[in-house]
């Protein structure tokens, strides 16, 4: 498991920034910082400004790799053409970054761009998503389902209010339909543990950052040994 890298400081610090340019949401990077502080284990990444550096990068972090528009104005990376996934070269890379700002320039003349976020391509998994939200009498709940359309078209998932236990995690796991497929026929099982230990530390994040007021893991990929939060999205309550 990661170490904590960011101290408790330096997150609300982000949110502080995040206030005071008046955004009520943390992009990907900001919020998978607080990922980090709890441990949860996310995808190596970093943020070019140029083509030249995004290979540079891609290079320090291996291929294949993932490039994604980096917007204090852009929620959804990929309506706007701003994710592109598994490139394998230098050259893809550079081609990559062009045609996303052309996208967003596109489709979004107006928004800000800080650059392309490099991050590490997560090998095949499970796609899932944990989110964590605030029920106005209860507190705060973490939420488990299925990735893709499986949330959406099915409603196919669980609640739980948070403190909650790893056990009541892995029921929390077992209880959704889609678990079926997560449990594996031919293939290899997930790796339940530690699934059942981000759902715990998405609870534990809500209780420690009163800020936030919604979090999303959408999705997290988990495998047969491992699991990687690869989008993470962290809408915010003004103090
Ligand atoms: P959006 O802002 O549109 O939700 P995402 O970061 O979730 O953008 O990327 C879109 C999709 O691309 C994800 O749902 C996932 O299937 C895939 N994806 C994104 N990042 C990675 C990654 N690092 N490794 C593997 N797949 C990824
Ligand atoms: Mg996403």
């Amino acid at each position: 498991m990661m170490k904590a890298q960011y101290g408790k400081e330096v997150i609300r610090t982000l949110i502080d920034e995040a206030f005071s340019e008046g955004r009520e949401f943390l992009m990907e990077h900001e919020s998978k910082a607080i990922l980090k502080s709890h441990g949860i284990p996310t995808t190596r990444e970093k943020l070019a400004q140029d083509e030249n550096e995004a290979k540079e990068f891609a290079k320090d972090i291996g291929f294949p790799v993932v490039l994604k528009i980096c917007s204090p104005e852009i929620v959804h990376k990929s309506d706007v053409g701003g994710v592109s996934l598994g490139l394998k070269t230098p050259e893809e890379v550079e081609k990559s970054y062009r045609d996303i700002i052309k996208n967003v320039s596109e489709k979004k003349p107006e928004a800000k761009i800080l650059g392309v976020l490099v991050q590490e391509m997560a090998p095949k998994g499970h796609e899932v998503i944990v989110g964590g939200l605030r029920d106005p009498q209860f507190g705060p709940v973490v939420m488990f389902g299925m990735g893709g359309t499986y949330v959406e078209v099915l409603k196919d998932v669980s609640f739980r209010l948070s403190p909650l236990s790893k056990k009541e995690a892995i029921n929390m796991i077992k209880e959704i339909k889609g678990y079926e497929l997560l449990k594996g026929r031919r293939e290899e099982p997930i790796d339940l543990n530690a699934l059942a230990s981000v759902i715990t530390r998405v609870g534990d994040i809500m209780l420690d950052f009163s800020e936030v007021k919604e979090l999303d893991l959408n999705p997290l990929i988990v495998h047969h040994r491992g699991i990687m939060a690869v989008d993470a999205r962290i809408i915010l309550s003004p103090r």
